[in-house]
């Protein structure tokens, strides 16, 4: 293995201090209205390894909106349920679509295309409303295990904001029970998605928390919370699904499995070496912020990382 320790550093700081002569070539997501005041004059860059080390730079400590990068982590949870049963209601196919489309839902009567779009996403928090007695309390508490960091919150006003503007995602739900893909009422998935989606983390907590994928499954303390098959498989669905219809751009730039927000974190996984998370607010037209990407191309290039 090739020892990137010393030069890294120098990487984030130079990464970091280009990603500001960048700002303004974007959008903040303000189609939820609580996000659209977010200052995005900001970037952060966290890069852990499997030795327990931490390399950051930029705005690393500042919390933001997870928003889909949540989706990770309830896929993470449904499959420690469900296994491969879970498939039954979920595909595992890249859609091409945006996250929000519901034009495939129609199409495929019902059944999402992946976990990481929105429609996949409600269907496993409908799976785990079915199971779990307080699927929102343990999606907390994995992620605060994770992130080693006890203080982990739901930003309850983000949540609100989503709840009164999420027509889309309640039409999708409402689609999906109509083919007897949902068992769970409507209201209650829609009020845990959301809460979901407003958890508040820092690059370094998510760089730690997505550690695991990196690992065959087990954090650094040894606990196992994916098996090795099933931690492969969620780095091939961030691979081909993550970035939704970017995926394939994604691909071609950064050579990482990922998963992004519209609060503009980016995780990316370099199995066996590296979790990686970036954070600027402005996004691309696919809804994926447009510096962290770039940030993690230049990254990917300059340590020469890929999975390809
Ligand atoms: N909460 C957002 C939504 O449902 C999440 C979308 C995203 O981050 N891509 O629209």
């Amino acid at each position: 293995m090739t020892d990137y320790s010393n030069t890294i550093q120098q990487h984030l700081d130079r990464i970091a201090k280009h990603a500001r002569d960048l700002f303004g070539n974007g959008h903040v997501a303000d189609y939820i209205p609580a996000l659209a005041k977010v200052d995005p004059n900001q970037f952060g860059i966290a890069v852990c390894d499997l030795q327990g080390n931490v390399y950051q730079a930029g705005d690393t400590t500042t919390a933001f909106s997870i928003q889909s990068i949540s989706k990770l982590f309830t896929l993470i949870q449904a499959l420690q349920i469900y296994d491969e049963e879970l498939w039954q209601r979920i595909g595992r196919e890249p859609s091409g679509q945006r996250f929000n489309s519901l034009m495939q839902l129609e199409v495929e009567q019902g059944i999402p295309r992946n976990p990481f779009i929105n429609a996949g996403a409600l269907a496993v928090c409908d799976r785990l409303e079915s199971r779990c007695s307080a699927p929102n309390y343990q999606l907390l508490e994995l992620l605060r295990e994770l992130s080693q960091n006890p203080h982990l919150l739901v930003n309850t006003t983000v949540a609100r904001s989503e709840l009164e503007h999420g027509s889309r995602n309640a039409a999708m739900s409402y689609l999906m029970k109509s083919y007897h893909n949902f068992d769970n009422p409507v209201e209650k998935v829609l009020e845990s998605y959301a809460h979901h989606c407003a958890i508040e983390m820092n690059c370094i907590d998510l760089a730690r928390a997505a550690l695991l994928l990196c690992n065959k499954g087990k954090t650094l303390a040894g606990r196992e919370i994916l098996t090795q098959t099933q931690s492969k498989r969620v780095n091939a669905l961030l691979a081909t699904c993550g970035l939704y219809d970017a995926a394939g751009d994604f691909a071609y730039r950064v050579g990482l499995p990922g998963k992004s927000g519209v609060g503009g974190g980016i995780v990316a996984i370099y199995p066996g070496h590296y979790s990686i998370c970036v954070w600027s607010p402005e996004l691309n037209d696919a809804g994926n912020s447009l510096i962290g990407t770039y940030a993690l191309e230049a990254l990917t290039d300059a340590l020469g990382l890929s999975v390809y």
